[in-house]
């Protein structure tokens, strides 16, 4: 299955990425990490990224695409993978279907993570990473809300888009996403997976 996991800094996102990951089995490809990563042994690009991240701005399209489409065409995401972070912008998701559709794949589902701004502040204040000073903060959200919220009607006008409530416990929030994972439609057999 390929699925694409939506939501505000500080949502849930990765906690509720580890359990889909398990009970999916497939590959978890998440944008940030990827990045921190390319930031960690100094990569080609990652000076940039690494501004763009501390200023709580999103990093140019062209460094997301290239990375993700490098790891998209690799063999253990044949079969399947966790989108976390990607795509965030309306280019981003038009290039993912265009490389999946060459490819005779698709996404399966979208499943976005609700959570009101006032407790994705209060999350913020309780964690520590190195983005999550409050100015910075209040700058991704404010990216999230004009650059990626408007990829949920792009994904609702495809018919696959899941909106799961973000409140409550780590368990309760997984059984709604696999409740929503049920209603994702599975191409007939033979058809495009
Ligand atoms: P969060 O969802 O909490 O903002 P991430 O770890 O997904 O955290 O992303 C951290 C930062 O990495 C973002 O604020 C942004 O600067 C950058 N980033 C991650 N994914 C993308 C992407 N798909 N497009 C542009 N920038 C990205």
């Amino acid at each position: 299955m390929r699925i694409i996991l939506i939501g505000p800094p500080g949502a849930g996102k990765g906690t509720q990425c580890q359990k889909l990951v398990e009970h999916l089995r497939v590959p978890h490809l998440s944008t940030g990490e990827m990045l921190r990563a390319a930031v960690r042994s100094a990569a080609p690009d990652s000076l940039l990224a690494a501004q763009c991240m501390e200023q709580g701005l999103l990093v140019p399209d062209q460094i997301i695409v290239g990375m993700v489409t490098k790891r998209l065409e690799a063999q253990d995401c044949r079969k399947g993978c966790l989108l976390d972070g990607f795509p965030r912008t309306r280019l981003q998701a038009e290039t993912l279907d265009d490389l999946l559709e060459r490819r005779a794949m698709s996404v399966d589902g979208v499943i976005e993570l609700f959570v009101p701004r006032d407790e994705l502040v209060s999350r913020m204040l309780a964690r520590k990473r190195a983005d999550d000073d409050p100015t910075i903060f209040s700058k991704r959200i404010a990216s999230f809300e004009a650059q990626t919220a408007p990829l949920l009607d792009y994904y609702r006008g495809q018919g696959k888009l899941a909106s799961i409530d973000g409140l409550g416990s780590a368990d309760a929030i997984f059984e709604r996403i696999k409740q929503a994972l049920k209603r994702f439609k599975r191409p007939p057999s033979g058809g495009r997976r």
